[in-house]
């Protein structure tokens, strides 16, 4: 069995460690050696120093040497055993919950000098030990400084301590993958040096530079995989789609705006790619409300007109509607466009997929719908997807390879996210950013209520009702089921009918596809002014006119979510507003985040504001990205490394190195499962 091998294998094959056990570790996400090794000591205890008891530090863990001096077993149910301990400066007592005093007699002898160590209480005026652990004659075997690691319950410290070293003892020496100028930068670290000494309690003060390489494989290989998927995308030749500026102008002369530079650039780099030889693979971010959507049926249009036929996919069936009803206006009467959902029925639904397969549809537009198998296209030119940052490279990876040879894929995401993070959840894409928003944008007005001044808030409401504004009244989940996460909304419905009659409609998951359009359509048309729903406009759905939103409970959604939210208003000119209600009692993290949304409008200030409060993992749908994944590496913190790392995988790729010196460092990192489909 070679190193990576070993470092594989399954912990059941570790001496001592049995099914249960096993199952033990299983929940702490630890399957291989290799994941063991990641379970990093949290702290090293040191209790190498005797301390007096005269300069003893309560709350602390330390050690003493003591004389044994009395005992003091009350035998009397709940009340413990005591043995008194001194050494020339004062008295410390042991004191036992549930010890026999046979044991207790046998491991404190009485008028012996012995070695202790543990928590410093301080009880009725004098230190104590509860039930001491460390107890022994001999002075080596406790003084010592030890690792602490993160254990699961039913696992003893002392058994992880003896499963830990007889890995440790075993580890495999690898052959070096990092090159010689990156590893004289981490003083020629090797990895089986690092992990020993992060393991190991000497110099534990001193753990920096091992903790970076470490640090630095991780990012390394993340950012590898990405390169092999990206450069195997880039090898399919494909036929390069003709087009001129037809589709543009004719779409541009049916909306009443101009394109913002960003937007003119993001088009011409699609268009690029879109005629090259080469396949896309192109990821168009751009905060809420900056304008994607036209980008992307602009490049639908364009390759429309080079005869290919073009997907679409929306998250979610109300958006993929409004899409649809865009796409309507916006295009020319002779190219056809449909709808497909789950929802669409079985005989619509068969119409669609004969006619697609037959090349008589030009644009598809729906949701995961359009990529079941049943699904055939003709000649599928370009797939968008919409607000997909819920997809992981491996999904990405799934969806290029079924497109097919002549298949362009765009993506679109509306997550402002630090470079690094881009580098690391889409390196396998190349990028076009949509930075600015469009010019006659106003920043929406963002305040906070208590619950209990709802009668303001209805005043408001009123007034801009008069003002001929429309409103929507976010009501949040109240629990994850699907079931009940629309009672909050149906009990504001219901309050809020009294008050405005029948110019309230109600929108949740749970409705049926007919009901949702019914309402959504009668607020376009504004025959209603208040849509009161749960957080199914959350993502994409736009509506100029609406420019009032009250967000219920705003303290339960994540900072991300709520500028998500709040940019479904402040989309067309009139001035918005956004109104966070919430209870009594916030925390300080809810305080935080109220006042970060009332600072800024800006997507990218508010994301890396998220990631300092929640940590990087939680910002919004990241979830299944595979940056959870990093065991070290932190975007933020470790900016520095993403950097060079990014600097050694160009170099990498302009020397077209094939990829076998580091096929040790990606077998052990490739937690996404794709290594065997990219190289
Ligand atoms: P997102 O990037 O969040 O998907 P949308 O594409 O939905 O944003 O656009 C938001 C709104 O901005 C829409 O009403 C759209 O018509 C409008 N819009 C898009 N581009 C411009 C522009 N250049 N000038 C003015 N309004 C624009
Ligand atoms: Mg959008």
């Amino acid at each position: 069995m070679n190193g990576i091998e070993y470092l594989l294998t399954n912990i059941n094959n570790i001496s001592g460690i049995g099914t249960k056990t096993a199952s033990l570790f299983k929940k702490k996400n630890i399957n291989t050696i290799f994941d063991l090794l990641w379970n990093l000591p949290r702290d090293f205890i040191d209790r190498s120093s005797i301390i007096k008891v005269n300069e003893l530090e309560i709350g602390k863990v330390q050690t003493l040497k003591v004389l044994v001096k009395k005992y003091n077993f009350p035998r009397i149910r709940n009340l413990p055993n005591k043995v008194i301990c001194e050494d020339d400066t004062g008295t410390i007592d042991c004191v036992f919950f549930n010890s026999y005093e046979a044991y207790i007699r046998k491991i404190l002898p009485l008028n012996h000098e012995i070695i202790i160590s543990g928590k410093i209480n301080f009880f009725n005026k004098k230190y104590q030990i509860v039930n001491p652990t460390h107890i022994s004659t001999d002075e080596n075997s406790i003084r010592k400084v030890q690792p602490k690691y993160s254990l699961t319950d039913g696992l003893n410290e002392k058994k992880y301590q003896k499963i830990i070293n007889s890995v440790l003892k075993n580890l495999p020496d690898l052959d070096e993958w990092l090159s010689k100028d990156i590893l004289k930068r981490f003083n020629n670290i090797t990895w089986k040096n690092s992990i020993l000494e992060l393991h190991d309690s000497k110099n534990y003060k001193k753990k920096g530079n091992f903790l970076n390489r470490l640090i630095f494989d991780e990012i390394l290989s993340n950012f590898l995989i990405s390169s092999s998927i990206r450069s195997k995308i880039k090898k399919i030749k494909k036929t390069k789609k003709v087009f001129d500026n037809k589709p543009i102008n004719s779409v541009l002369k049916r909306v009443n705006f101009k394109l913002t530079n960003d937007q003119h650039d993001a088009i011409h780099q699609i268009n690029n790619d879109l005629r090259s030889e080469r396949k896309m693979f192109r990821l168009l971010q751009g905060d809420v409300g900056s304008g994607k959507t036209i980008v992307s049926l602009i490049s639908s249009l364009n390759v429309i007109y080079s005869k290919f036929q073009v997907a679409f996919m929306a998250p979610t069936e109300i958006l993929a509607r409004q899409h649809y009803k865009l796409a309507l206006k916006l295009f020319d009467a002779h190219i056809n466009i449909k709808i497909l959902t789950g929802k669409t029925e079985f005989k619509e639904r068969k119409e669609i997929l004969k006619s697609l397969s037959e090349g008589k549809i030009d644009l598809l537009i729906g949701t995961h719908a359009l990529f079941q198998d049943k699904v055939k296209y003709n000649k599928l030119g370009l797939i968008i997807i919409d607000e997909q940052h819920k997809f992981g490279v491996k999904q990405r990876k799934k969806l290029s390879d079924k497109a097919g040879r002549n298949c362009d894929v765009l993506v679109m995401s509306a997550t402002p996210i630090p470079r690094t993070m881009i580098m690391t959840i889409y390196g396998d894409m190349d990028t076009s950013i949509i930075k600015s928003k469009p010019k006659d944008r106003k920043e929406i007005k963002t305040y906070s209520k208590n619950d209990r001044n709802i009668d303001e808030i209805i005043k408001f409401v009123q007034k801009n009702i008069k003002n001929k504004n429309q409103i929507f009244w976010v009501c949040p989940l109240i629990e994850e089921s699907k079931k009940v996460d629309h009672q909050s909304s149906v009990k504001r419905y219901e309050s809020l009918k009294k008050i405005f009659k029948n110019r309230v409609g109600l929108l949740h998951g749970a409705l049926e596809k007919d009901q949702k359009d019914k309402i959504l359509l009668k607020f376009l048309n504004h025959e209603i002014d208040i849509i009161v729903s749960t957080t199914v406009i959350e993502v994409g759905i736009d509506f100029p006119n609406a420019n009032v939103i009250i967000i219920e409970n705003a303290n339960k959604f994540g900072l991300s979510q709520l500028h998500q939210l709040r940019g479904r208003v402040g989309r067309g000119t009139k001035e918005a507003f956004c109104i966070l209600m919430f209870k009594t009692n916030l925390s300080e993290n809810a305080k935080k985040r109220i006042k970060i949304l009332k600072s800024t409008n800006d997507g990218f200030k508010i994301s890396e504001e998220d990631m300092k409060l929640r940590g990087y993992g939680d910002l919004l749908g990241f979830k299944q990205s595979g940056l959870k994944n990093f065991r070290l590496a932190d975007p933020i913190q470790n900016e520095d490394l993403f950097f060079l790392a990014e600097k050694e995988v160009k170099k990498i790729e302009i020397e077209n190195k094939n990829l076998n010196k580091y096929h040790s460092l990606l077998k052990l990192y490739d937690r996404a499962d794709i290594l065997n489909d990219i190289i």
